[in-house]
């Protein structure tokens, strides 16, 4: 029988392929195709527009990395919005924080977050949680009309471009600062340190001017381009060195597989070429 790849092609240059056994769904909604297949070494994966965007077998390095390090170095995360994250990933690390009171998730497309708890459940089953509420709708207009405020944000969303691409510019920004508290903590999906180093050094760009505190840091995955990825930590005082307790992760006690006190400290070394490019 003919082998099938489940095959992501990025920017034109460099492909990546992951044994497909089946495929499990295929859909379009007005914004994006929405496809979920059974691989023979990586469990599920979900892909929009062809792009990998989770895969079962290492998803829990992206999510783990995306929330413990905004929630472990905010004093006292309650109220937590994330934007994007349809799979489920980041609200399910974000929930692990028992401090949390409420996270809501803002998802643009219904079509993801209804594949994502139908074929990877144990990514989103934390979508149930009855501290997680699930705005359907664009994540830019939430930010701009909402009245409540929130102690962290986390952007976990598409590339910068369709329906994610104003997720990436001054004005979005501008309303998280509004919507974050005092002591306020955001995070973005910022790329492949690689491939895409402009669009860490244009949202950083983007947000100089609006926190304080602004640091890449890095994880790297079995999924993603390159093997290598980041986030932006952002927030209007706590610092991800100078205010983070190690004590605090080991007395949480929670079920992790990446992230520990090590790690969220590791994070934020940066490797000479990147250093450099951002002007640390
Ligand atoms: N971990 C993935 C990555 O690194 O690319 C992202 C996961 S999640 C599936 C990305 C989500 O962002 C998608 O479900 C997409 O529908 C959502 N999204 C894109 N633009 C959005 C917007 N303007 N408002 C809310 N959600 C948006």
């Amino acid at each position: 029988m003919r082998t099938r790849w489940a095959d992501e092609s990025y920017q034109g240059i460099v492909r990546t392929g992951f044994r497909m056994k089946r495929r499990l769904f295929k859909g379009k909604s007005p914004f994006q195709t929405v496809e979920v297949v059974e691989t023979s070494g990586h469990g599920r994966l979900l892909l929009i527009d062809g792009m990998t965007m989770v895969s079962e077998r290492d998803e829990f390095v992206y999510h783990e990395m995306i929330a413990h390090v905004p929630l472990f170095t905010h004093p006292r995360p309650r109220r937590v919005l994330v934007i994007g994250g349809g799979d489920g990933g980041s609200v399910r690390e974000v929930l692990r924080h028992k401090g949390v009171e409420r996270c809501v998730l803002a998802e643009i497309d219904p079509l993801v977050v209804a594949a994502s708890r139908k074929y990877i459940p144990k990514t989103a089953a934390a979508l149930s949680d009855r501290r997680c509420e699930i705005r359907i709708g664009d994540g830019v207009r939430f930010v701009r009309e909402t009245a409540e405020r929130f102690d962290a944000v986390i952007v976990d969303s598409t590339e910068p471009f369709g329906p994610a691409k104003e997720l990436f510019g001054p004005a979005f920004y501008k309303d998280v600062r509004r919507v974050l508290t005092r002591d306020g903590v955001v995070v973005s999906q910022a790329g492949s340190p690689f491939y895409e180093i402009g669009t860490i050094k244009n949202l950083m760009r983007i947000l100089k001017p609006v926190f304080p505190v602004v640091e890449p840091y890095l994880f790297t995955n079995m999924t993603y381009p390159g093997g290598l990825w980041s986030f932006l930590y952002s927030s209007k005082g706590p610092r991800p060195s100078r205010d983070f307790k190690p004590a605090r992760v080991r007395a949480a006690r929670l079920p992790l597989r990446w992230y520990n006190a090590r790690m969220h400290e590791a994070a934020f070394a940066l490797p000479e070429f990147l250093r450099k490019a951002v002007g640390r």
